[in-house]
């Protein structure tokens, strides 16, 4: 069942957002060579509960039962999405997708951005940009009187041209009093088809990207999602509602590239 959202939930929705991208905000001004993911994850929660809000991937489970057992997830290199933060330091020349999800007065924010640490090959900074802009293809579907299908196609006509590998196992979503609401938002799709979007939909969309197969395999932590070829995957993620005409992007990256500045995807 799809909730559509009246105008005070999008407002309490882009609050709640706007946290996420502060805090990723605080996690860019850390990402450096020699830092764990454990320490990125530490501060977030810290900055997460200090604004009064609750980390909602901590505790989360998933199919397995599985509690999530952390606030971010970190996603390094050719880790696609749901990495745990733990001790493994970042390097030079790696990527991490960083994701993250709050609970404030009630509705969920979510967003996620890819970070370079260091110098990173021009080959895995075209990866980011294309997967970036493909998020921004798709939210320019996410309008009034188009179809899932839609936000789908442009996010996959888009990073297939370029090469890329679309992940179909993890897709985005619904969003509002709960993280994960209907409908499903797939990165891939045909024009014209599916759900139709109607004014007040608020839905998290988040390309998943592979620079080599889209093939991937769950790793022995029952969470961590990784490329088969090894090969990079990047994720980015807004949370907007569908209006009339244009999207309203609930989430924001200014935060995060007013830190990051020339260094910025
Ligand atoms: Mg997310
Ligand atoms: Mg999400």
């Amino acid at each position: 069942m799809i909730f559509l959202k009246t105008e005070d939930e999008i407002e309490l929705l882009r609050q709640s957002n706007l946290l996420v991208g502060r805090t990723l905000a605080e996690v860019a001004k850390m990402i450096k060579p020699g830092v764990t993911t454990a320490e990125l994850d530490r501060v977030a929660e810290e900055f997460i509960r200090d604004n009064g809000a609750i980390p909602t991937f901590k505790g989360f489970p998933n199919p397995n039962g599985t509690p999530f057992p952390a606030s971010l997830c970190t996603s390094v290199n050719e880790q696609v999405v749901h990495g745990i933060p733990g001790n493994r330091s970042l390097r030079d020349g790696d990527i991490v997708s960083v994701d993250c999800g709050v609970l404030l007065n009630g509705f969920c924010g979510d967003s996620a951005y890819t970070f370079c640490v260091g110098e990173v090959s021009s080959e895995v900074k075209r990866l980011l940009k294309v997967t970036k802009d493909s998020l921004y293809l798709g939210i320019q579907n996410a309008i009034h009187g188009k179809r899932l299908g839609d936000i789908g196609n442009a996010i996959q006509q888009s990073c297939e041209a370029a090469g890329y590998g679309v992940v179909r196992e993890f897709v985005g979503h619904g969003i509002g009093k709960e993280m994960h609401e209907d409908p499903q938002v797939p990165n891939y799709g045909r024009r014209g088809t599916g759900t139709l979007l109607k004014n007040g939909m608020c839905l998290a969309i988040e390309p998943m990207i592979t620079m080599g197969s889209r093939q991937i395999y769950l790793e022995d932590d029952r969470w961590s999602v990784s490329t088969r070829d090894g090969k990079c995957a990047a994720h980015f993620e807004h949370t907007v509602a569908v209006r009339h005409g244009k999207a309203d992007i609930l989430s924001s990256f200014e935060f995060i590239e007013e830190i990051l500045g020339d260094k910025s995807i």
